[in-house]
């Protein structure tokens, strides 16, 4: 056995400092400046990672959908299946990053609300934590400082944070009265300075075009105006609230729903060549991916979400549903960027919570977690373990 002389450990000592201290002084602040996180409504992991769904899509009320559905989403396996529903995610994020929540691959993640309803589940995305005084979907203003209001209160990110949302409530979500960040949602026209031919021609067709919603816009006018915004305004923490999915079940309509469940895949994989076409975005921007709640699992519920205590009070209307709708706490996510492992689809026997989205989207951004938690009250969700190591070492710097 080697022994190390009193001599020895104090050169050994020396040495060990020196090496930290190279290895503090040599790693970045962070990475990547920029962030851009995108929550898909209501958009279950069961289509995600195993393509469409046969037995919902066998319903006699589909039928006229069926065969342009099995053209367009059909194959031999799984793996060809959930390529063809959601071809970015599958080519560029499964490969190049990492995806949570195959609960077929032993992998999960779920909400910590008890409630498995939207603005819960936005709350908790972007606070780290769940609130039980956020009890329904109304548009109440939110009590809580979102990372996003708080980001824009930091001096790397002063006005520098903004959103984009399909749902009518996101003003109050992110409570733009206080807050004061800019935020598009609902029907808002673009209303920012030097708006672009494209911009004003989304105004116009945003008038033209009736949603089928009276709540929620068509995602193309959401993703649009976003797209508009970042190429006029370059802001470094982006986020955007897609909303089509969740409706279009709640309507029943299982073709639809895996409609815009592609489209969301093609419009994230425009925005994210959009950014990389940008000097300020290229190789310096990570993308976060995930939903507010799921849906239930099987062909009775699939159109539903709701936990057993919100069956008995907001969302009363589902009340036959005892135990609530099952399932629908489970959620995904998917990440990627020059921060994020790429460890692909992750298989590790592990339950993730949604309230982890918040304290890694804060670490990406070289933020320190804590310091927004004494903003916001209460502890903050711990990160999410997909950051590179150097990501960690940043950590330890900031502490
Ligand atoms: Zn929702």
């Amino acid at each position: 056995m080697l022994s190390i002389t009193p001599a020895k450990s104090v050169m050994k000592i020396a040495f060990l400092s020196q090496a930290l201290f190279m290895l503090t002084i040599s790693a970045p602040v962070r990475a990547a400046d920029n962030l851009l996180i995108i929550s898909i409504d209501g958009l279950r992991w069961q289509e995600v990672f195993r393509g469409y769904d046969a037995n919902v899509l066998a319903e006699p009320e589909f039928e006229k959908h069926q065969k342009s559905i099995l053209h367009d989403l059909d194959a031999k396996t799984v793996e060809e299946k959930r390529h063809k529903l959601m071809p970015f995610l599958w080519r560029v994020m499964a490969k190049q990053g990492v995806m949570i929540g195959n609960r077929d691959n032993q992998s999960a993640m779920e909400v910590s609300n008890t409630w498995w309803f939207s603005y819960p589940g936005y709350n908790e995305i972007l606070t780290g934590k769940a609130d039980e005084r956020v009890d329904s979907n109304k548009p109440v203003a939110n009590p809580n400082v979102t990372i996003l209001e708080w980001l824009n209160q930091q001096k790397n990110y002063q006005n520098n944070v903004a959103a984009f949302g399909s749902w009518d409530v996101f003003p109050a979500i992110i409570n733009q009265e206080r807050s004061k960040l800019p935020i598009n949602a609902g029907f808002m026209p673009a209303d920012w300075s030097g708006l672009t031919a494209k911009a004003k021609w989304l105004n116009a067709l945003q008038k033209d075009i009736p949603s089928p919603w009276h709540n929620v816009r068509l995602d193309a006018f959401t993703v649009g105006f976003a797209q508009e915004y970042i190429q006029a305004k370059q802001p470094k923490v982006i986020y955007i609230a897609l909303g089509e999915t969740d409706d279009f079940a709640h309507d029943g309509d299982y073709p639809a729903y895996l409609r815009s469940a592609h489209q969301s895949d093609g419009f994230i994989e425009r925005l994210w060549d959009t950014l990389q076409a940008m000097p300020n975005y290229r190789g310096n921007t990570n993308l976060l991916i995930t939903v507010d709640h799921g849906r239930g699992n099987s062909i009775e519920t699939w159109q539903h979400h709701a936990s057993p205590k919100a069956t008995r009070g907001y969302l009363s209307d589902l009340a036959k549903h005892k135990n609530g709708i099952e399932g629908s706490n489970q959620v995904w996510m998917a990440a990627l960027g020059p921060d994020i492992q790429p460890a692909g689809e992750v298989s590790n026997n592990e339950t993730y919570g949604l309230n982890q989205i918040a304290a890694t989207t804060l670490i990406l951004l070289g933020q320190n977690p804590d310091e927004y938690a004494k903003t916001n009250g209460k502890p903050i969700g711990k990160a999410l373990p997909i950051l590179k190591p150097k990501q960690a070492h940043n950590e330890t710097i900031k502490n």
